[in-house]
């Protein structure tokens, strides 16, 4: 048997460490056993993924240096490898179950669904969807022939004990109580991830899936569905959730996770990868520094350790400058950095700004640094440009950042528009309400336009500086949190 693995990203949003890192243990399981890893993307989802997003994803996992044997755009013997170009199949396997009396058509409206979920939780049952949907046969076929909306869900046992057997948790006991009726095909249609996931695995013959643990509960259904079928189920491993410094889930509201932020930032991809190959892992001989083809030589999936693994960025900065000391001879030095400071793409977005304000090259570097720079040396008198009270300094800037981290589309109209809509619903003008935006971002209100530069600098570099500008002035408390939060909740915003 070829060991083979895959990381299955769904495009909906920035290329996430926890992506690099489940993809990095992926594939030195992979090539320990000298199998293969594969790339497939998981965009059933279509309101969500974007090709620009996919596009984002592949590119950081090729800069932190992460390779694989197939995938869209290498293309390999299992194609494709997006799920949406195979959409066309899942029907058919969904049609298979109901035939073979696994799954059934289920027309029940939200409505319905909602009232059977009151009804389970007055019950003090777990509030899923659950046993008896099903409608005879002739009624199914009525309602089909009158074209009603329908989706297609598996069923599942109401009572006994599901066993899910995980490399590194042994063996996970989950009752089916706890378990609904998972929808395979939507009305639209398309499958959920549950259907394709499976689908593609067992077509791709994938031996071994190695998953973040926020997927224990899917098992279940999936280890369901591989019986339904009559396949063979991959080996299964779910990995600790990296976690922030205060131990909560890895979330952009504390902590930049774009790779995209990584890079900007001018961190090495080597020493990035480095790092997340310390999350949870480690080396026999315990050392801190390695390469990705010495932790390949040395793999071995049960030194994972299930306490959640801390992604400290202090430390990957320490890190960092081990990796910039020890590896880079002073030529190479250089050309790191002249590519990263030079980069052609992000100046010749920067070029127009700067073209109209300097007289001599001199010029530019002060006034240009704030965008090659991590978080600003910022002081609240920095602030006092601003004609705002405090307090409606403060929330300016919350605000913003509450506005900022829902965007899922970053870009500058929509950041525009975005805070157009939060200084009309404050009754600010644009102009007050920009001036604190602008010291959070640039350092000065004396910059070119706020919002190409929070365009330029990305989600998490924005979020990043304006959390900061909040610390600076001194946030909120505790208490006035839940106030300021009710606030916001109540602004008029579209
Ligand atoms: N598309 C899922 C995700 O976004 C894949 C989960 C899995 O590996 O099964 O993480």
């Amino acid at each position: 048997m070829t060991v083979r693995t895959r990381i299955a990203p769904s495009p909906t949003g920035d290329p996430h460490v926890g992506t690099a890192y489940v993809a990095l243990f992926n594939l030195c399981f992979a090539r320990q056993h000298g199998g293969q890893f594969i790339l497939r993307i998981e965009d059933t989802d279509q309101a969500r993924s974007t090709a620009e997003s996919e596009r984002d994803i592949l590119r950081a996992l090729r800069w932190l240096g992460l390779e694989w044997d197939e995938g869209p755009d290498v293309g390999g013997p299992y194609a494709p490898y997006r799920q949406s170009e195979r959409k066309g199949d899942y029907r058919q396997y969904a049609m298979e179950l109901v035939d073979k009396g696994h799954a059934f058509y289920c027309f029940r409206t939200p409505e319905e669904l909602e009232a059977i979920r009151e009804e389970r939780k007055a019950q003090g049952l777990n509030p899923g969807i659950k046993g008896d949907l099903e409608l005879p046969a002739d009624e199914v076929k009525r309602r089909l022939d009158a074209g009603e909306p329908y989706v297609i869900r598996m069923k599942v046992p109401d009572e006994g004990v599901c066993q899910i057997d995980d490399m590194l948790r042994g063996t996970i006991e989950i009752d089916w109580a706890q378990v609904d009726c998972q929808i395979l095909l939507k009305s639209d249609g398309m499958p959920t991830y549950h259907l394709a996931n499976v689908v593609d695995d067992h077509l791709m013959a994938i031996t071994h899936v190695l998953r973040g643990e926020e997927w224990i509960n899917s098992a279940p259904k999936h280890k369901l569905l591989y019986e339904y079928f009559g396949w063979q189920m991959p080996v299964l491993c779910h990995m600790p959730l990296l976690r922030n410094p205060d131990k909560s889930k890895l979330s952009k509201r504390k902590n930049p996770t774009s790779i995209n932020f990584y890079e900007r930032m001018g961190f090495m991809p080597e020493a990035v990868l480095n790092y997340l190959g310390r999350m949870g892992w480690s080396m026999p001989d315990e050392r801190e520094k390695f390469t990705l083809d010495e932790m390949v030589a040395n793999f071995d999936i049960q030194r994972v350790s299930l306490g959640g693994p801390i992604f400290d960025m202090d430390k990957l900065r320490w890190l960092n400058g081990v990796w910039l000391r020890e590896d880079l001879s002073d030529e190479q030095f250089m050309d790191r950095m002249r590519d990263w400071w030079f980069n052609r793409e992000a100046l010749a977005e920067l070029v127009p700004h700067i073209k109209g304000r300097a007289e001599i090259f001199s010029d530019v570097a002060p006034m240009a640094a704030f965008m090659f720079s991590g978080l600003l040396n910022l002081t609240p008198e920095d602030f006092n440009h601003s004609k705002l009270d405090d307090g409606t300094l403060r929330r300016v800037v919350q605000f913003t950042l509450w506005r900022l981290e829902a965007q899922r589309h970053w870009s500058k109209a929509n950041i525009f528009a975005d805070i157009k809509a939060l200084a009309k619903a404050m009754d600010l003008k644009m102009g007050d309400f920009m001036t604190p935006i602008f010291v959070a971002i640039a350092g000065t209100p004396n910059s070119w336009s706020v919002m190409d530069s929070m365009a330029l600098l990305g989600p998490d570099m924005t979020r990043s500086r304006l959390r900061h500008a909040l610390n600076v002035l001194g946030g909120f408390s505790k208490k006035e949190t839940k106030t300021v939060e009710k606030e916001y909740a109540s602004l008029a915003l579209d």
